[in-house]
């Protein structure tokens, strides 16, 4: 055997753990089907401009040792992530905070906000929510739900807000505090000149071969080395026998356009039902302050998304992590343990709607696990 590890997939997890297996002496060799490093972090310099080629990534985490970690390898801004929503034009502040609950409706101390969520909840009569749609109402009543959350959110999932599961709306804050900040973190920011930079880093020193299918080639691969870490689909690595787990996909299109501010904000999520795309990204912001460097780039680089279905040969990127998938990942994953050299990571490889810096815990948990005594 020519490696220690084989691993597949230069993204966050493999890229991880790679560094952390030849910090204690292995031997590694990394491989991705894509021509490029970072799996869905991967940017792409456009105009002086870092894109977000797999959509926004904002790297946040109340973990300080998963902080201190990306820290050796980038610096990070101050970026702080507060999306715009814009529901046919009105525009509202997310999370959803007094800003939010001021402009839905004119109510101006906490007490009020609350008290008027409880009256929606109320007579929505829900005690103990079920799905997404029950769970959203009890978090902030029915207004905001139907003006804010079921059309977004129906345009992600492409499903009813009835059939998914609760935690997907967990992820968002709920404050009865003037405060715009997307996220409740400690540490947050952006990798200043890129994500794809940071992941280079992490990769320096180790031999990465691009354009490699590892499924097309994997006798042969699997040949190279006494270990894997795989972080593809799960249900590919098994020729999708139980059949195929659901996900969903994402289409950008992305323009570049000669003016320098086109939405003065990062992320504007459209969240009304008919506006076709989810939300724009105008990439400028997330690297340079809105005070200052980004202004003075003449140009500006956006990106629409659109939310489809999944199907095999599309990119996967959101896990549909609901009962019916649940149940058929267990299948995959016990399958999975059987596998004598290959280990499963990552988003995809555990389908889980991982956030960054939970995928690079989870990899230096799998790296603690194996290298020290
Ligand atoms: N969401 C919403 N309205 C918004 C933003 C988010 O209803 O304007 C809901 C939606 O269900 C979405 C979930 O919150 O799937 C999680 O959003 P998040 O921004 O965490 O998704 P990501 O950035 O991972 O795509």
């Amino acid at each position: 055997m020519k490696y220690d590890y084989l691993v597949v997939g230069a993204g966050l997890f493999g890229a991880v753990f790679a560094h952390e297996a030849k910090a204690a002496g292995k031997s590694v060799l990394v491989i991705d089907r894509r021509s490029q490093i970072g799996g869905n972090v991967y940017t792409e310099d456009i105009e002086g401009i870092h894109v977000h080629k797999y959509g926004a990534h904002i790297f946040h985490t109340n973990l300080k040792h998963v902080w201190d970690y990306v820290n050796r390898f980038a610096t990070f801004n101050r970026f702080t992530n507060s999306p715009v929503a814009n529901y046919h034009g009105e525009l509202y502040s997310l999370p959803f905070n007094m800003y939010t609950f001021n402009k839905m409706w004119g109510v101006v101390t906490p007490q009020e906000a609350a008290a008027k969520i409880e009256e929606q909840r109320k007579a929505a009569g829900i005690t103990n929510p079920k799905n997404l749609e029950e769970q959203a109402i009890s978090l902030v009543g029915t207004d905001i739900y139907e003006k804010l959350i079921k059309g977004y959110t129906e345009k992600q999932w492409g499903r009813p807000c009835t059939e998914l599961p609760a935690f997907i709306i967990k992820r968002l804050p709920v404050r009865l505090t003037f405060d715009n900040n997307y996220f409740n973190a400690l540490y947050q920011g952006i990798p200043v000149g890129g994500y794809t930079k940071m992941v280079a880093n992490m990769l320096s020193g180790i031999e990465v071969r691009l354009d490699v299918d590892y499924l097309e080639n994997k006798e042969e691969l699997d040949g190279l080395a006494n270990h894997v870490i795989y972080t593809g689909p799960i249900d590919a690595y098994f020729h999708y026998d139980l059949g195929p787990l659901e996900y969903r996909s994402v289409r950008f299109e992305t323009e570049v356009l000669d003016k320098p501010n086109f939405q003065g904000n990062a992320a504007v999520n459209y969240t009304d039902r008919e506006t076709p795309w989810t939300r724009i990204i105008e990439h400028k912001w997330f690297e340079f302050g809105k005070d200052g460097q980004g202004n003075n780039l003449p140009k500006t680089v956006i990106s629409r998304e659109y939310s489809s279905e999944w199907k095999v040969g599309d990119e996967p990127y959101y896990p549909v992590n609901d009962e019916k998938n649940g149940i058929l990942y267990k299948k995959y994953k016990a399958l999975a343990d059987r596998e004598k050299k290959v280990i499963f990571g990552g988003r995809l490889g555990e389908y889980k709607y991982y956030d960054m810096d939970a995928v690079i815990d989870s990899a230096l948990r799998l790296a603690g696990k194996r290298f020290e005594n």
